[in-house]
């Protein structure tokens, strides 16, 4: 197992004194510019695959990047919406799924979660993604899942009424994308179509 202390050594070796000015600027305050939230997967790591700075997305990170209803959701997460949005004013939400997803795996095979009744509660939240019939025909079946499933947050998100509040009034934008770490992809939901496309291709 690496020594996650010797990766401290490194990085105040040879990254922190690089951004040193960029932390002590970040002392006075955060604005991030988006709530970003995601799986707790390994193989997602959002600053790295957004190329974002220390300061410039906050984070939620749960199995299955799953919001929950307002009054449903678990306290963590709607303490944590509602300081994204209330105190730091964040300009967009983003939901990000990402591809392999494991509790959306489990979400599928509830039998594979006996021995863990926590994941299995957990994940049984996003349980109308199942049901969700506008995936994409050509995508696998977890695959589809995993879209569903953002689209089901971002539904769930408007349940909260300083987000819907803030949407309304042209302040907060939300966005669905789905994370390949396969390929480094990032496909994004068109709202006009309610279907992912590849975000290089919106980009170019
Ligand atoms: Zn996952």
């Amino acid at each position: 197992m690496r020594d996650l202390l010797s990766g401290v050594s490194q990085f105040q070796k040879d990254t922190f004194p690089q951004k040193k000015r960029r932390f002590k600027e970040l002392a006075q305050g955060q604005s991030p510019e988006a709530l970003f939230i995601t799986c707790s997967d390994s193989r997602v790591n959002p600053e790295l695959f957004t190329n974002s700075e220390p300061g410039e997305i906050f984070v939620i990170r749960n199995a299955g990047n799953i919001v929950g209803r307002k009054g449903e959701a678990d306290l963590g997460m709607a303490a944590t919406i509602e300081y994204a949005v209330k105190a730091l004013q964040v300009p967009q939400i983003i939901i990000c799924g990402h591809a392999k997803c494991g509790a959306m795996q489990g979400l599928m095979s509830p039998e594979a979660l006996t021995t863990m009744p926590d994941v299995g509660k957990w994940v049984a939240q996003a349980q109308a993604a199942l049901e969700d019939q506008a995936g994409d025909p050509n995508a696998d079946r977890l695959t589809q899942v995993i879209e569903a499933n953002i689209r089901l947050q971002l539904k769930n998100l408007m349940t909260f009424p300083e987000v819907a509040d803030a949407v309304e009034a042209g302040s907060l934008r939300l966005h669905g994308w789905l994370y390949d770490f396969e390929t480094g992809k990032v496909n994004v939901l068109a709202p006009e179509t309610n279907q992912f496309i590849d975000s290089s291709v919106q980009v170019a």
